[in-house]
This record gives C-alpha cells, sequence and structure tokens, in this order.
C-alpha cells in the first residue's frame, strides 16, 4: 500500500502545484489522470524521491519515503516524462550497464535478465541497435524494460503515450497490461483512454488537487442516464453553457456538440447519451 498524505508543495516561483494532496493506492494499475500542468509530474517525482515536498508524508509499506529514499529507490521503477537515451549506445549494452548499477552484480544473471527483459518488450530483435535511432514507441518500451530490472514493487509511469502514433501507444499499453498484478503501476497521463483501458483504480487531479476518485467503472455509472447531447451552431455554446450544466462542448464530424449534465430529461432537442470517462474527466477539471 503507498500512502500519499497531506502532500503541498509551493515551486521558488511561486506556483502552488500540489495542494494537500491524500491518495491511498494499492497494488494494480492506478490512473492519475489530469490536464497538462495538473501537478502530475510533481507528485510522481516526489513518490519516486526526485524532489522533496514543502509538507505531508508518503508512505510505501514500512518504507517512509521522505526519510528512507535509498530503500524505496531499491523496489521502485521508474519511466520519467523525458527519458533520455545515450543515443550511441545499444539497448542491450544500457540495460547491463543499468542492471550492473541496481547491482546485479552476476554476469550470468545479468545475461538472462536483459534478454528476458528484451524479449518481453518485444525489442530482442532490434538489441544490437543504437538507442537514438529507436523510434518513439521503441524507447518508452526500453524505458519499460529498464523500469522493470530489479524487481520493482513500485512502477511509475509518467505520460508514457504522450507522442506515440496509435499503433505504438497500443502496444505500450498491451505491454503495461501484462506486468504483474501484485504490485502497483501508477500510470500518469492526461489521455483518458489510458486510463479507461488499463486502470482498475482512478483519481483525476486539476490545480494540484485531487478532485475525484474511485473505480473507472464505477464512476461512470454515477453519470448513468444523465448525459445528454445536442448538436448546436458554434455560436449559440455560450448560451448552453448559461442555461445547462455542461460538460463539454466538441466538434463532431465538423459541427459543434454540446453535452450536459441533467438529472431529468431536458427536453428542447437534446437526446440520451451513454456516458464515459471523458465525461467524468470534463465534468472535474473546469
Ligand atoms: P503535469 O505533470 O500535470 O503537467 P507538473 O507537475 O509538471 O504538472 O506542473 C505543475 C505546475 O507546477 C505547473 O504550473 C508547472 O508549470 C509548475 N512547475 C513544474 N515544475 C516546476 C519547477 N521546477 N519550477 C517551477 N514551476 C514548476
Amino acid at each position: 500500500m503507498l500512502q500519499i498524505s497531506n502532500l503541498s508543495k509551493t515551486y521558488p516561483n511561486g506556483v502552488h502545484a500540489l495542494k494537500d494532496v491524500t491518495l491511498n493506492i494499492s497494488n494494480g494499475m492506478f490512473g492519475l489522470l489530469g490536464p497538462n500542468g495538473a501537478g502530475k509530474s510533481t507528485l510522481m517525482r516526489t513518490i519516486a524521491t526526485l524532489q522533496d515536498a514543502d509538507s505531508g508524508s508518503i508512505m510505501f509499506g514500512d518504507i517512509d519515503v521522505f526519510k528512507q529514499k535509498q530503500e524505496l529507490r531499491k523496489v521502485l521503477g521508474y519511466l520519467p516524462q523525458e527519458f533520455g537515451v545515450y543515443p550511441k549506445v545499444s539497448a542491450e549494452e544500457m540495460l547491463h550497464y543499468i542492471a550492473r548499477l541496481k547491482g546485479i552484480a552476476d554476469a550470468k544473471e545479468r545475461k538472462e535478465l536483459v534478454k528476458a527483459l528484451l524479449e518481453q518488450v518485444n525489442l530482442y530483435n532490434h538489441r544490437n541497435k543504437a538507442l537514438g535511432g529507436y523510434s518513439g514507441g521503441m524507447k518508452q518500451r526500453f524505458g519499460i524494460a529498464q523500469a522493470l530490472i530489479g524487481d520493482p514493487k513500485l512502477i511509475i509511469v509518467d505520460e508514457p503515450t504522450a507522442g506515440l502514433d496509435p499503433a505504438e501507444r497500443l502496444r505500450f499499453n498491451n505491454l503495461l497490461s501484462e506486468i504483474g498484478e501484485n504490485i502497483i503501476i501508477i500510470l500518469s497521463t492526461h489521455i483518458v483512454d489510458d486510463v479507461r483501458e488499463l486502470c482498475n483504480d482512478m483519481a483525476i487531479i486539476a490545480g494540484g488537487q485531487v478532485v475525484q476518485r474511485g473505480n473507472p467503472e464505477a464512476l461512470v455509472k454515477g453519470l448513468e442516464n444523465r448525459i445528454w447531447s445536442k448538436r448546436v451552431r458554434k455560436d449559440e455554446v455560450a448560451q448552453y453553457q448559461k442555461d445547462y450544466k455542461l460538460v463539454i462542448a466538441r466538434l463532431a464530424g465538423g459541427s459543434m456538440m454540446v453535452y450536459i449534465n441533467s438529472e431529468t430529461d431536458p427536453g428542447n432537442g437534446f437526446v440520451s447519451e451513454k456516458a464515459t470517462l471523458e465525461d467524468i474527466y470534463f465534468s472535474n477539471i473546469s
């Protein structure tokens, strides 16, 4: 269990990036969803012991993360948002190097581990290629391979699919979903579908605060029969925003659709819509 309690952080420039964040996270894939600037990376880096908070605490089992940074690092796998690679080094060489750093001293053991990891992330055929020549998706899969070294109990992946094309994203998410269920994986993302596809538990963070928390399906169920849509003109959106509880106005096939939240049938040409996790997201971040 990861227990984050009353975490606050203000950067020297005055940005209040985390405001009294409290979250208890158990084994499985946890989605931390929020718009750019919400505070996701700040929270991820704090959990990963890369920066300090001003107040609050984080416990991972018996480990007091702020006081026992080395202990936490031993059980942590981390794929940061900006994952730099040495462009001239091959994936195989790099994994060997990181494995040695993480304390896997036995050469035979290391060789077997590196081979298994390269196979797991589907890069074995590209093992001798320089990392600089890897595509975005390959780099992210390599990032997961390095995060898995040392049998981590807590894995943090920070916006891993942001720059990937749809096929690469699918491949990456499939890989994530195959990592064991007996550890905590925190997936920080602004992509609602990543959370819908992968996570059994989630939180929405906006403006440095946790604004929603729960099981994605259960949250969506709470909006059942409450979402209504209507095709409108662009210049009408502002009026609908005044008259209704607007969830989102978005383009569909070149024209504007408004989605509203209403317990009763609003009439006026609105039709009932199936609630989605996007409705939960947009209801919470504005
Ligand atoms: P997210 O990962 O959700 O996009 P971040 O944690 O990166 O959010 O940022 C939260 C807020 O803190 C933003 O307003 C961002 O500009 C600010 N911020 C992040 N890192 C720093 C920093 N090192 N110094 C000053 N402000 C920062």
